[in-house]
């Protein structure tokens, strides 16, 4: 009897409490499910804060996934379409900026992989571009590399289409002039060996250009030549990993020509041919920075020779050397 009383005394307590509740949470009463259910909705519409779903970081304001660039507290952050949180180095609305590889957190005036970040988190990436050869062809012989006695040509007048008779100098004056463009465009600095085709440069004149600069990236623009009018398609050229002038390039002088080379192809379709290691260029022993030479393709395949001179590729070919570039840069 006892028993009885005391179960229903706290049976009638916990009743009270509950319409009390509900009564104050929804100023008039209701069913206290249907308050439960309310409040939890309003709860996650409103919910502010991190979130961490298959190891990945989202944050929410207001129950919403916050995508691009925010100030979470202290700091700067960046989330993708997707609400997923960035990290590394990543090309933002045209700037390139580092997040922490943990915490995501946007770095701010310091320097990071060698890299000065600005008082504004922005990395300005330094790329030189050399458009090969030229009209006025620098004559005589220089070393091969650094203290070598073997002597090359100091260039050479390049080749020509053979359906288009464009010569060489001209298309890759032309593909260097609009790749700065759009490189600008994306926050890179530009500098370029030249801007016309009255100037004799010789191999290690072009590559002073890119040391004097301190380049990221030192891009030389050039087209192939063969006897065979059916090759076609594009390679790039490095140093290899025993060449004495530029030991220490060649990951990165690897990793360059190959982010170059497969976004070249990817954009393009064109043939990928392959990366030549050599060390009988002049123009990538004397670079002190990391250098691809990109031969975009045969001026001696009548097909390739008319597809390279019309825009619509042109626009094809500018847009995967920025791409393979930005690949590279940006993969550290
Ligand atoms: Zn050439």
């Amino acid at each position: 009897m006892k028993n009885k009383k005391n179960y229903f005394i706290k049976w009638a307590f916990c009743f009270l409490l509950v319409g009390l509740l509900s009564f104050c949470l929804s100023g008039s009463f209701t069913g206290s499910s249907e308050v439960q259910a309310a409040t939890s909705n309003s709860a996650n519409k409103r919910f502010t804060g991190w979130k961490t779903s298959g190891g990945k970081k989202y944050y929410y304001k207001n129950g919403k996934k916050l995508t691009d660039l925010h100030k979470i507290g202290k700091y700067y952050y960046c989330f993708d379409s997707n609400g997923v949180m960035m990290t590394g180095w990543n090309r933002i609305h045209n700037r390139f900026r580092y997040f922490g590889k943990q915490t995501g957190r946007m770095r701010i005036s310091q320097t990071v992989n060698g890299r000065k970040i600005n008082s504004k988190g922005v990395w300005t990436p330094v790329v030189v571009l050399d458009p090969g050869h030229s009209a006025v062809v620098a004559s005589g012989y220089e070393p091969l590399g650094p203290g070598s006695s073997e002597l090359k040509e100091k260039d050479t007048s390049g080749t020509e289409g053979v359906a288009t008779h464009v010569e060489e100098y001209k298309l890759t004056l032309d593909i260097g002039l609009q790749l700065r463009t759009l490189l600008q465009k994306r926050g890179f600095k530009v500098v370029m060996t030249r801007t016309n085709s009255n100037v004799a440069l010789s191999c290690i004149d072009r590559a002073n250009v890119a040391n004097k600069a301190k380049a990221d990236a030192y891009i030389r623009l050039h087209a192939n030549g063969s006897d065979s009018p059916y090759d076609n398609g594009a390679m790039t050229l490095c140093t290899t990993r025993n060449n004495p002038y530029t030991t220490s390039l060649y990951r990165k002088n690897k990793a360059l020509s190959e982010a170059v080379l497969d976004s070249y192809v990817a954009f393009t379709g064109c043939r990928k041919e392959y990366i030549w290691e050599t060390d009988t260029m002049t123009g990538n022993n004397w670079s002190k920075v990391p250098t691809t030479l990109i031969e975009m393709g045969y001026m001696s395949s009548p097909t390739e020779d008319y597809r390279m001179q019309q825009p619509s590729y042109q626009k094809k070919m500018v847009w995967g050397i920025a791409a393979g570039i930005e690949k590279y840069l940006t993969n550290f």
